[in-house]
Formats: structure tokens, sequence, C-alpha cells
């Protein structure tokens, strides 16, 4: 079964064709990234409209690059939420015009359960139950996937999501957005026990926090222009860097010790930074339990992991009619 996906809810506008949840036939995504930089982070609007413009090229250039016309694709799935409701909506509207007109059945998929089967790319074997770390721009939770479409969240951010905690301190470090790869580049050179960071106090076993961290970064760099010094950026990079993953990486393993998971799974945008994926790799290694990591391309958002997920949708009869709309938020457990 081939399923066409499309992905709109942030900055990436992205469209692909993936056989049986499987097997990637094409994968195009364009980005409003480089615009969004000038600003120093996603504006909704400028999104919205790139979205609109981008959106009908992207899906035939999935289309052209599979060799394939709608009358090859089985299904149409698409992000209804969460996510910026202006970019949602423009997936959402155009996968519905696409669907009706070619005869299609619609699938709505939630991004973060796309985000999750983008493991399913590359890892022919995976299958639920599994423990995922789901990690990205707005979302920290610490999932039980206990089936295709049925997930147990066991914890999640009380306050900022990792990503967004990486893209703060990446700019008041000075460093370009999107902050995450250039915290993980700049910290390459630092030193990772340079600056003492806290570790919050967050309730709940699996919860994170990550609000008091940024801010003890904002701290330190107001003091040494206090002084008139500045922070070693490449020191607190690496500082920060080592103190946000060993917090992630401990409670997804304290919850995989405890649960007794025998498959630990990262996943979302920040599932890309190497030292996460060491600590998660040695970590799960230690508990017996295997590991699986999502390619590098597949960490950030993309159509291929809502073809995915839309597959197993599909399978699961979750369809939608003419009337689905975009919703801004959705809990990832929604039935
Ligand atoms: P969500 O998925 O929660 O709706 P989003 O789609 O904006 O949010 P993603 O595209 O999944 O988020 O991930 C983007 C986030 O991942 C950004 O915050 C970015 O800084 C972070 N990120 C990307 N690469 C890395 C990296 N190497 N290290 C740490 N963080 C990273
Ligand atoms: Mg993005
Ligand atoms: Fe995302």
């Amino acid at each position: 079964m081939y399923v066409l996906g499309i992905e709109s809810t942030c900055d990436e506008t992205a469209a692909a064709i993936v056989e049986d949840g499987r097997k990637v036939i094409s994968n195009v995504i364009s980005t409003s990234v480089k615009e969004q930089a000038l600003y120093g982070g996603v504006v909704p609007e400028i999104a919205s409209r790139r979205h609109a413009e981008y959106i009908s090229a992207t899906v035939d250039k999935a289309l052209a690059d599979a060799g394939m016309t709608m009358a090859d694709v089985d299904a149409v799935a698409v992000t209804f939420a969460p996510g910026l409701i202006g970019a949602v909506l423009v997936g959402v509207n155009f996968a519905k015009g696409l669907a009706y007109a070619a005869g299609k059945p619609l699938v709505p998929v939630h991004h973060l359960r796309g985000h999750i089967a983008a493991n399913y790319l590359t890892h022919q074997d995976l299958k639920p139950p599994f423990l995922c770390l789901v990690a990205s721009g707005g979302h920290s939770h610490i999932v039980l996937v206990e089936d295709w479409c049925r997930y147990k969240i066991l914890g999640r951010t009380v306050d900022d999501a990792a990503g967004e905690a990486y893209d703060k301190v990446a700019r008041t470090l000075g460093l370009p957005y999107p902050g995450g790869p250039s915290v993980a580049a700049a910290a390459r050179d630092g030193n990772p026990k340079a600056y003492k960071l806290p570790v919050p106090h967050v309730d709940g076993k699996y919860n994170v926090s990550f609000s008091g961290l940024k801010t003890a970064v904002i701290n330190e760099v107001h003091n040494a222009e206090q002084k008139g010094q500045t922070v070693n950026v490449a020191d607190m990079a690496a500082s920060f860097q080592e103190r946000i993953d060993q917090i992630l990486a401990k409670k997804l393993l304290a919850a995989a010790a405890d649960t007794n998971a025998r498959q630990v799974v990262l996943a979302g945008g920040v599932a890309a930074n190497g030292r996460l994926r060491q600590l998660v790799n040695d970590g799960a290694q230690k508990l017996g339990a295997k590991v699986f990591l999502p390619e590098l391309k597949y960490c950030g958002d993309n159509g291929a992991m809502i073809a995915a997920q839309g597959y197993y949708e599909f399978q699961d009869g979750n369809l939608a009619d003419w009337s689905l709309n975009g919703l801004p938020t959705l809990p990832i457990d929604y039935r």
C-alpha cells in the first residue's frame, strides 16, 4: 500500500510516498528555516504563507520522484495536530482537496505519532510495545507505545520542551537558529564540566523541567556581562548540552528500568543530538534493552514519518471525512 504523507505543522512543507509504512519511495522537504532564522525563531504568519506557496510543488515533486500519479496512491495521510494552526490548515486543506479529487481515503495523523514512526522507516524489525522519548521543538514526552495507535504518557516536561530549551540557550549565547544543531556544534570544542548548571527539581518520577536550566544559562551570561566579561560560548554550550541530555537520558532509562522495557526508542528533532544518542544507547544496553535511533534525516519534520504512521492509522481504521479540521493542540494518546 502506497501512502502519500503531507506535513506542514511548523516551518517544513513536506511530502513523501511510503510503501506499507516502512519503505520510503520519495521524500521532499521545502523549508522556510533560513527566512525564520532572520527572526531567531519561527514566525507563524511567514510559515503559513510559505506553506501555501510551496505545498503544491512539494507534493508534485514527491509524486514525480516516485514516478507516480495520484492514481497510484492508496491513501493521503496528513498531519492535523498539533502545530501552528495557520500552518497546519494549509496541509489539511490541501490534503482534503487532493484526496477528494482523486477519490482516495484521507488519514489524519498526529505529529508526534509521526515522529515516533520515523523509526519504522529505518528499523524494519521495530514494532510495539516499546518505550520512547519524543523530544522536539514543542514537546518532551516519555511514552509507552503499547500498539501502533495506542500510547500511554509516563512523563512529560512541566515547562519548556527540550528543543525549545536548546533554541533559547542558543539565542542567549548568540548562536543561530535552529539552536539545537548550533549548540551541538559549539559544544564540540567546549568543556562540559566548565559550568555547574542545576538539575531542576520536578514532581513526577518521569517528568522533566528545563525552564530553570535555561534561566541558569541566562543568569551566567548576564552576570558575566555585568562584570564586563563574557561566558565561554563553547564551554557553556557543552555544559548545557551535557546537563539537558543527562536529564533526558536518565529519566528515559529510569522509566525503561521500571517498566522492564525491552526496546528503547528516540524520536523528534532533539533525537539528532549526538550526545543524547550516545547516552541513551549506552544506558539502554546496560539494561539489556535494544536501542532504536531514528536516522538523522528523519529526526526533524518530514512527510515520510507522516506517511509511515498514516499506514498504521489506516490499518487501524482511523480515517477522516471531509469535515477534518486542524487542531493547535491534541494529546498523543487521543482516541
Ligand atoms: P514539535 O515536533 O514538538 O511540534 P517541531 O516540529 O518544531 O516541534 P522538530 O522539528 O521535531 O520540532 O525538532 C526541531 C527541534 O529540534 C528544534 O528545537 C531544534 O533546535 C532541535 N534540534 C535539532 N537538531 C538538534 C540537535 N542536534 N541537538 C539538539 N536539538 C536539536
Ligand atoms: Mg523545523
Ligand atoms: Fe516536529
